[in-house]
């Protein structure tokens, strides 16, 4: 791992001093403990995914039932039925859906039956309405039935030891429906991480105060608070921490109980009032990085009793784009979730995006949908202090390493900031 020189400026790196993107993602997410499935209620593991397979203990549906409104026959007793000479046959009784108990069927008769009633003894078949009339008291049948027509057999839908959703599924609305059906009333997931973030920085203050000279409000804060919820974990935070040694191990120790991941942003870099490295490094282990990205370069990673923290640098645009290319993917994998990447599209570019030397460019991108497909166009100012850059994006544009720069007109392969 390489250790910082210089100070940080990108113009002094040299590309053998740069650690690939995938690489940092690797070590981040090779450091994540296993989260300890717990158990919740049904209803609460939407969204979460389960620690073990979840196994039937019923039969569905429970009893023989009627797939359509109609009649419950003997389907030999309307074998002979034609348009010409339908088979008229005398109704001995009706069952609703509900019914604990259920009319005779004998040869001969037939039931008015609804969909979802028990369809009764003696009978094998459910004549749908809309194929018969009525005729003085009794109902005409205009064709014949086969022996199962429109009956729902017990167990056709789940059995007994049946395994209805594998360890590892994410819980899907019709997932609820399936374990309700189920009388499963609590399952085993892997909860939500609590990801604590920490801002630090002498200059800053809390968003909803006045700046006095020389300061600014936190924006990181709130912004990587709402990226962690939107990835699905829980967000707290530790307020904002001055540059001091003291102050940001206090921080630490405070949070760790109830952190399964630490995200800090500011004093990542090579200032003499960025600590955060060495702060890390006294606590625990810590590594830090350029990592061939721009924005993002000086990345932290570490472990201080067992819990991963991961640094960004303070740059809002820097702050976000790291987030994205680290943080979630390490936020989804702590959820158990195998899926940690965004949807990537490809768009045309509608103006040159240029790429950095040596370095994989993300650039903030509005999409479009044009008729020949997506088109991608810069936010404006890419500086990576210009918070507004990323408020107007809904995309990322990856300019790959070896590439000096995406021509108008060429395709551009760009990551979709949705949520889902
Ligand atoms: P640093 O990583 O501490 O060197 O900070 C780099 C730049 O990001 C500086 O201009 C900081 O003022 C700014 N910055 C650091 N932390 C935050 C924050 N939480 N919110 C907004 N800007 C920040
Ligand atoms: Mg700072």
């Amino acid at each position: 791992m390489t250790r910082f020189v210089g100070h940080g400026r990108e113009q002094v790196t040299t590309a053998d001093e740069l650690t690939s993107v995938e690489d940092h993602l690797q070590a981040i997410l090779a450091s994540l403990p296993r989260q300890d499935p717990i158990e919740l209620t049904t209803l609460d593991s939407l969204g979460l995914v389960l620690g073990a397979d979840v196994v039937s203990h019923t039969t569905l549906p429970p009893f023989a039932n009627a797939a359509m409104d109609g009649y419950a026959v003997v389907a030999s007793d309307i074998a002979a039925a034609t348009v010409d000479r339908p088979v008229r046959l005398p109704v001995v009784g009706e069952v609703l859906a509900g019914a604990p108990t259920t009319p005779q069927v004998g040869t001969g008769r037939v039931v008015r039956i609804m969909t979802g009633a028990p369809v009764p003894h003696g009978a094998d078949a459910v004549v749908p309405v809309e194929t018969t009339s009525d005729a003085d008291g009794e109902v005409a049948f205009h064709r014949p039935a086969a022996a199962g027509d429109h009956v729902r057999l017990p167990g056709e839908d789940m059995q007994p030891g049946q395994v209805l959703l594998k360890a590892g599924r994410r819980v899907q609305p019709a997932d609820i429906a399936l374990l309700a059906a189920a009388g499963v009333a609590r399952v085993l997931c892997v909860p939500p991480p609590r990801v604590v973030v920490l801002s630090s920085g002498d200059e800053l203050v809390q968003a909803t105060r006045e700046p006095g000279p020389g300061q600014i409000r936190d924006s990181n804060g709130p912004m990587l608070s709402s990226m962690v919820r939107a990835a699905g974990g829980i967000p707290f935070t530790t307020g904002i921490v001055p540059d001091d040694r003291k102050a940001l191990m206090y921080a630490f120790d405070t949070n760790l109980g109830h952190a399964d991941l630490f995200v800090c942003t500011g004093g990542a870099s090579a200032g003499t009032r960025d600590l955060l490295p060495d702060v890390i490094g006294a606590m625990g282990e810590v590594a830090t990085a350029k990592v061939a990205m721009r924005p993002g370069m000086p990345q932290i990673r570490g472990l201080i009793s067992g819990t991963p923290v991961i640094g960004l640098p303070g740059n809002p645009v820097s702050a976000f784009v790291s987030f994205e290319v680290f943080v979630r993917p390490a936020i989804r994998r702590l959820q158990g979730r195998r899926d940690l990447a965004r949807p990537v599209v490809s768009a045309r570019a509608t103006q040159d995006l240029r790429g950095a030397p040596d370095k994989r460019h993300f650039v903030r991108v509005r999409l479009a949908r044009e008729s020949d497909g997506w088109t991608a166009t810069p936010t404006g100012a890419q500086g990576s202090h210009m918070v507004s850059s990323i408020s107007a994006a809904d995309g990322l544009a990856v300019v790959p390493e070896d590439v000096e720069a995406v021509r108008a007109g060429e395709q551009v392969r760009v990551q979709v900031l949705v949520d889902g």
